[in-house]
């Protein structure tokens, strides 16, 4: 996604302002340059990179700080605080409870995905144990209720829909009470989609959302529609109380920044993102882990989770007190590449780590990812204990790296691409050191 750009030019701008001998109001602006240029070109709203540059600017006042504050960490804290504040507008949508009945009705434009993302959030929720439906009141797409009553039957979801009736609130409210007696927890409403915003659709997404009275309206956004998603999202906030966004589509070229334009247009939070066309492409969206993977942090709050599903209880505490010491040795590294591959659907879970997102493992590229761990962990089958708990990288001197080499069946080259791959994740991980428990909470740990 274009997002990691975004995050990388972030970085650099950072990064280049902490190599400045002194930094002083000519290097923070220079850095706060860049960064804005960067923004405006992932298509965030000029309005909000204007403000968040006036921010950053009051908060960090270069002449006020006594010598010995640390004003690169200073800045890089703005800059992180300003990001979450762009992404989070204060106020958590609303939350379905399990087993009271809660009705979620869906609202976009023709083609921003939000069929496919009713799915997708009923499938998530049903996975976490609710029991959802869902209702199709599209009536003005043909094949609009094909296309949900084939997805809802893959996940064996009950669905609601019907080829002759052309009245969406009809069918909405039918839709509502059939899963309320059928005691459905979490009752979703699919609605029209058009190709452009027009008085049609907004007035009968009105009618729906007053003949249904959701709990919750979610708006869906294409994450490619760029700067129009300010303008977009602001219509729809003005026909129906828009309470959440998902953008979707967050795998392809879009260049994701009008995601930050939707929460302020619409003042309310981004609460999933689509990441593929599968039912499970779908992830939960948290600002300040997003923020910190953006800035090539990690994500650290989803990987701990994923540890807590797939590393056996009593292991954990070892691995934690290893990479709270900031350790990292070819054998953790073995032990990570394990857990990796036993996470489910592996792009995911990669982008979560510091370090191992863009470079070891790009988007589209699962399977020979996969295969490139499988390839590493065959040669570290071919090392030794002392090899693979050493703490020091100069024990691979060159007979030992031939010795690997021959007898795992690969060429020296690769065995010098595994090391080189560990000693960038090391010095990656060494700068987490003893950030564990901050980032545990979503901090950044800088
Ligand atoms: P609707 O008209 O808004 O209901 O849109 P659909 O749900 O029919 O989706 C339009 C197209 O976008 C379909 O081909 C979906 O498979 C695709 N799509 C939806 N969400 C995503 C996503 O997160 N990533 C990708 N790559 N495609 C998506």
């Amino acid at each position: 996604m274009v997002l990691a750009q975004l995050g990388g030019s972030i970085s650099r701008a950072i990064q280049q302002m902490s190599n400045a001998t002194i930094i002083d109001e000519k290097a923070l602006n220079e850095c706060l340059n860049e960064i804005t240029r960067a923004l405006l070109q992932a298509d965030v709203q000029f309005k909000l990179v204007r403000d968040m540059q006036s921010n950053i600017k009051k908060i960090v006042n270069l002449e006020d700080l006594a010598a010995g504050h640390n004003k690169r960490k200073i800045i890089q804290q703005a800059i992180f605080n300003e990001l979450c504040k762009m992404l989070d507008p204060g106020k958590p949508s609303f939350t379905p409870k399990k087993g009271k009945t809660s009705v979620v009705m869906f609202v976009g434009l023709q083609g921003s995905g939000k069929t496919t993302t009713c799915t997708k959030y009923a499938y998530y929720h049903q996975k976490k144990g609710w029991k959802p439906a869902l209702v199709c009141a599209d009536t003005f797409r043909a094949g609009a209720f094909d296309q949900l009553k084939q997805n809802a039957t893959k996940a064996k979801i009950p669905f609601y829909g019907s080829y002759m009736e052309s009245d969406p609130v009809k069918i909405a409210v039918e839709g509502v009470e059939r899963f309320k007696e059928e005691n459905c927890d979490l009752i979703i409403v699919d609605t029209s989609g058009r190709h452009k915003q027009e008085a049609a659709l907004f007035e009968e997404m009105r009618q729906v959302s007053e003949a249904t009275k959701p709990d919750l309206v979610i708006f869906v956004m294409d994450s490619s529609i760029g700067q129009a998603a300010f303008d977009q999202a602001q219509a729809f906030k003005q026909s129906v109380a828009v309470g959440a966004v998902i953008v979707t589509k967050m795998d392809g070229h879009a260049k994701g920044g009008g995601a930050l334009s939707a929460v302020a247009a619409t003042k309310s939070p981004v609460i999933f993102i689509g990441t593929g066309e599968h039912m499970d492409e779908f992830e939960i969206f948290d600002v300040k882990p997003f923020v910190s993977r953006l800035l090539g942090m990690g994500d650290w709050s989803g990987f701990m989770d994923k540890i807590h599903e797939v590393v056996p209880m009593d292991q954990q505490p070892e691995l934690m007190q290893k990479l709270a010491e900031g350790t990292f040795t070819l054998r953790i590294m073995y032990e990570q590449f394990q857990n990796i591959l036993k996470m489910g659907p592996i792009g995911q879970v990669f982008s979560m780590l510091p370090g191992f997102s863009s470079e070891l493992m790009p988007k589209g590229s699962e399977k020979e990812s996969q295969s490139k761990l499988k390839r590493y962990m065959t040669m570290m089958d071919s090392m030794t204990d002392a090899e693979l708990d050493s703490t020091n990288p100069k024990i691979m001197n060159e007979s030992r790296i031939m010795r690997i080499a021959r007898g795992s069946g690969h060429q020296l080259r690769q065995v010098m691409d595994l090391l080189e791959e560990y000693k960038r994740l090391a010095k990656i991980w060494s700068k987490m050191k003893g950030g564990f428990k901050m980032s545990k909470k979503g901090d950044m740990n800088m």
